[in-house]
This record gives structure tokens, sequence and C-alpha cells, in this order.
């Protein structure tokens, strides 16, 4: 493989002999069944607590239930607990990387148990079961409630090693051709003097119109859609949690409409289709200790696991997928409060506070304004959490806003952690991650089974959908200064908002804006089935083998990307 590389792309690929021992070494699941489809829903910072919670909540079975196939190891490269980038990236690369990143190479400072990854691995991007798709004809998906550039949907379409180059992250998605995205983060498809905050003036929503994009702002908007690509913008940054949603902005639309929304769309793809679809807040209700939000979010999730699970089990083709990227908040049901009264708890008596939770603990915190007082933290938390506080506790929650403050901590997770300790049975042991193993639910062709190694999620999604991810890696992603010799490739950061790679080659020069999916040569501006990527830590550029046979002339076929085909 590696001359036959050498012999058609004149690159060494150390690199593809390591990810082949990588990928190779790890597999357990049920090898074999195809899927047309896979649909990866991920409720975000959650595990088996939050899950009896919701059901005890709903007053009967979760959607999930009868699909708990087992669990998910969860940490990352560089620690026990993870991060949602890291771990997010696993799953759709089936590679482990570090914290922060975004489906790009681990650094070198692996912990122990993981092991130092090679030079060429390091922050080098990696290819996802989403771009695999779209390379086999597939249609593709991205949905969540947090802006579509947060960390778990941008593991899917994007390549940064820090998760909050956001306006980076939404230049790679616009120009990766994905068929349907839905969630927050208007903001980072425009300049500021177009009503974002892009700070490298570009308009990706015209970019998107020229591309033929229907961009929707409301659920009206959305339902009129019944085919071709559409970006639904719904807020500015994140969408509102559930629980809030109806009395704030109820022109949004709910997690399960966007996911039926994209599942009708997309199903009308002859060769069948890849939709993620994350919970996104349901984390943010466990990191601020909020039972809430986290009902809201996680029933809605639930809701959403439904219409997925309804559409596979209709088209008998589909493996859907659906798990956590980690736990958050180390939530439990019983806290220092029941300690003597854990073995006679009634589901009524423990399940009141929470039926009267109207608001979550941000909004609620928000209707104080700047009024920062016993009487007013009283009346805002007894219209909307329907519990009357005690001065004591009022203050309680007062004083620890303000320790949150110092401590730069979001002040308003002060309303959550008082509120379960005191008035409710439930317990939280952290603002922040936990490390557990999380559960993992699975049904149709493919669906894995036991404790599954996070990587080894990405790896089931291509193997059921028959895709080589090491092949799809060399296809797309190819370092330039191998291909044509680090002499004739530079980065043009004159302007340092948007750089572009320089190939010399022959006497021409072939320009390729980093983040785009084109290239520049000869006159001519040529689409790419993949964008081009620039480490700047490596300073290395990683440009499609699309782009090596543009500039080469090569009319050599490109590699398949279909598992077990010679060519
Ligand atoms: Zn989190």
């Amino acid at each position: 493989m590696a001359q036959w590389l050498n012999r058609k792309t004149g690159t060494t690929c150390l690199f593809a002999v390591v990810l082949w021992a990588v990928l190779m070494l790890c597999s357990t699941a049920v090898a074999g069944e195809r899927a047309k489809n896979v649909i990866v829903l991920i409720a975000d910072g959650c595990s088996n607590e939050q899950y009896t919670f919701a059901r005890w909540f709903k007053g009967e079975p979760l959607a999930l239930d009868p699909i708990r196939v087992g669990a998910v190891k969860t940490h990352i490269a560089d620690s026990v607990v993870a991060d949602s980038a890291p771990a997010a990236s696993a799953y759709a690369t089936g590679v482990r990387t570090s914290d922060k990143f975004i489906s790009v190479g681990p650094h070198a400072d692996t912990m122990a148990g993981v092991p130092k990854p090679d030079a060429e691995l390091q922050y080098r991007p990696l290819a996802t079961v989403l771009e695999g798709a779209k390379v086999m004809g597939k249609a593709t998906g991205i949905v969540a409630t947090s802006r579509v550039t947060h960390a778990t949907p941008a593991a899917y379409m994007a390549h940064v090693p820090g998760r909050d180059m956001e306006d980076d992250i939404m230049e790679q998605a616009v120009y990766q051709k994905i068929d349907v995205v839905f969630g927050g983060g208007k903001r980072h498809l425009a300049p500021k003097d177009a009503g974002g905050i892009r700070a490298d003036g570009e308009n990706l929503a015209m970019e998107l119109r020229s591309r033929g994009y229907q961009i929707v702002e409301s659920r009206d908007e959305m339902l009129k859609v019944n085919e071709g690509k559409a970006f639904g913008m719904f807020a500015s940054s994140h969408m509102d949690a559930e629980i809030d949603r109806p009395r704030l902005h109820p022109g949004q639309p709910t997690l399960e409409e966007m996911t039926r929304k994209a599942i009708e769309i997309l199903s009308k793809s002859p060769r069948g289709f890849f939709l993620m679809v994350e919970g996104s807040q349901i984390d943010w209700a466990c990191h601020a200790n909020d039972p809430a939000h986290l009902l809201g979010d996680l029933l809605a999730f639930d809701r959403a696991v439904a219409a997925a699970l309804e559409f596979a089990k209709k088209d008998g083709r589909t493996l859907v997928m659906a798990l956590s990227d980690h736990n958050t908040g180390g939530f439990s049901i019983g806290n220092y409060g029941s300690d003597k009264v854990y073995s006679q708890m009634k589901p009524d008596a423990f399940l009141a506070p929470f039926r009267r939770m109207k608001a979550s603990a941000f909004a609620l915190w928000k209707k104080m304004g700047d009024e920062r007082t016993v009487p007013k933290v009283k009346s805002v938390v007894l219209e909307g959490w329907g519990i009357d506080l005690s001065d004591e506790d009022a203050q309680l929650i007062l004083n620890l806003a303000a320790q949150n403050r110092k401590a730069k901590q979001e002040e308003f997770y002060a309303v959550g952690r008082v509120i379960s300790q005191k008035y409710t049975y439930v317990g939280w042991t952290t603002h922040g991650h936990s490390g557990g193993d999380v559960p993992l639910h699975a049904f149709g062709p493919g669906r894995p089974m036991g404790v599954i190694d996070g990587p080894e999620i990405g790896r089931i999604c291509a193997r059921a959908m028959g895709l080589d991810l090491e092949k799809l890696n060399q296809r797309l992603f190819v370092e330039a200064g191998k291909a044509f010799g680090d002499g004739n490739v530079r980065v043009d950061k004159r302007d340092p908002q948007n750089p572009v790679v320089l190939i010399q080659h022959k006497g021409k020069t072939a320009e390729l804006p980093v983040n785009k999916n084109w290239l520049l040569f000869d006159g001519k501006a040529r689409p790419l089935e993949g964008v081009v990527v620039y480490a700047a830590e490596t300073q290395k550029a990683y440009i499609p083998m699309q782009a090596v046979h543009f500039i080469r002339m090569s009319k050599e076929p490109l590699p398949s990307v279909v598992a077990g085909q010679k060519k």
C-alpha cells in the first residue's frame, strides 16, 4: 500500500500505517451488517441517573430504554475525564485525541496508558464519517440546539486544534457541502457590518445562497423545506433551553421537529444518508446543576430518538446509535438531604418540586437583572420554580453567586446547586464533567454491544456504511509538503484572517484558500470534494488528493473509500 501511494502520489505514508494499525487493533462490533443510513444521536453530558430521573418524570419508559446495548468508555488522549470536543472527535473519526481538539490528531503529551502519537498524526486533520458518507455519495446532516459551531457538531464538520475557533469551524462547515445543517450560530455566518461577528470579512450567508442553500430562521420556514440543501439558523448564538423556548422564542423548532425534517429531506437520497443529532444543552443543565433544564432537554432528546427509531423501524436499513460523550455534574437521585429517608422515597414526593419548575435557572437569574436582594431572589424563584425559599437560603444563593463571580464561574449556577440540595432529593458533585462510562443505545444493522471504547463508535459507523476510514484520510488529507516537497509549499498570510496555501509546480502556482473547498490553478477555479486545512502548530497544509491530481494534471482515478474495494 505504501509503495502504491508513493508511486501514485509521491508521498511517504507512515501516517497511513500508524492509522491502519490503530483502526485494525480495536474492532469489536458486529462485522458485516451494512446500513444504508446511519443516525447518531448524542445526549451531551448525560448518564444513567439522568435517564432514570427523566423516566420517573415522564411517567413511562423512555424511547431509549428498549435499545440499550452497552456502555462507552469516555476518556481522551490526555485526560481521564473528557471534554466534548475530543469525545465527539473520537465518535466522528475513530481516533482518540486531545483536550479541546476538533477532529485533528492529538498533540504529543498523551497521558499514561495512551500511546504517544507519531509526529505524522499530531494536529493532522482526521477524516470524519460525515465526510466519508459525502464522498460515498450519501446525503449528510447536522442538527443541534447549540451553535452548530459548538464542539460536538463541529467535530463532524471541521478540523481545528481549538473548539473556540468558531469562525473557522463555520467556514469549513459552509464549504463542506453538507445537505442539512439545523441549529444556532447565525452570528458566525456574517461579518460585523452585516449583523454577524466574523472577523475575516467573509459573508458566508451569501456564499450559501450562491450555492443554492435555503437559509431558514424559524420553525415555519423550516417546515416548508421539503428537499434540497438547507441551513437552519434559528438563533444568533445558542437556541433556547427546551423549558424556556415556548415562552421566550416560540418560533424556534424543537429538537424533534428538526430531526424529523432532516430525516425527511435526507431520506430522499438514493444512496442513503448520515445524520448527527445533538441534545447539546443537557450538558449545560448539568454544569449548572439545574434539574429543570435537564428534564426539559433530556426529554426533548428522547423525543428526537423516538423520531429516528420510527423512521429506522419503517426503513429497515438504518443504524441508530444514541449515546453521550461524557457525564456532567455527577448527578444522582438521592443527596445528603435524603440520608435518612432514601428507602422511603415515594415518586410523587420526589417529583413534586420538579413539576412546579417552569423555567431554567439561567432564565430565572436573567429575571433578577441587577437586583441582587433576598426579596428579589425569593420572588423570582417562587414565580419560576414554585419554591418558597427561606431568607437564609436566598442569602446563601447570593453569597454563592458572588463567590462564583470571583472564581470566574457562572453566577447563576448557585440557584440549582442550593435548591437541588436543600429543596429536592437530587444531588450533584461538580459543575464540571465526570468520568464514568456512559450508556450506549443502538438499533439496526451493524449495532454494537458490550463496553465499547470511545473511538470504536466512529469505526462502527464507518463499518456499517462500508466506509474505509484509512482510505478516506488518504483521499481527503494529503500533506501538501510531502506531495510537492516542503520547499514548494508556503502559506500566504498577508491577510491573516484569510490565509492561502500556495503550491509551486512546474513553474505554475496553485492557490488553495484555507478552510475552503476549491483551488485556483492555471487560471481556473476548481471545486474540491473536501476542505483545505492548515495546521499552524506544525506549519503543514493538508489538501484533498483531487487537488494533487489537478495540479499534476494527473488523470489517475481517486482511490475508492468503500471498504474492501481494491481501487
Ligand atoms: Zn460540558
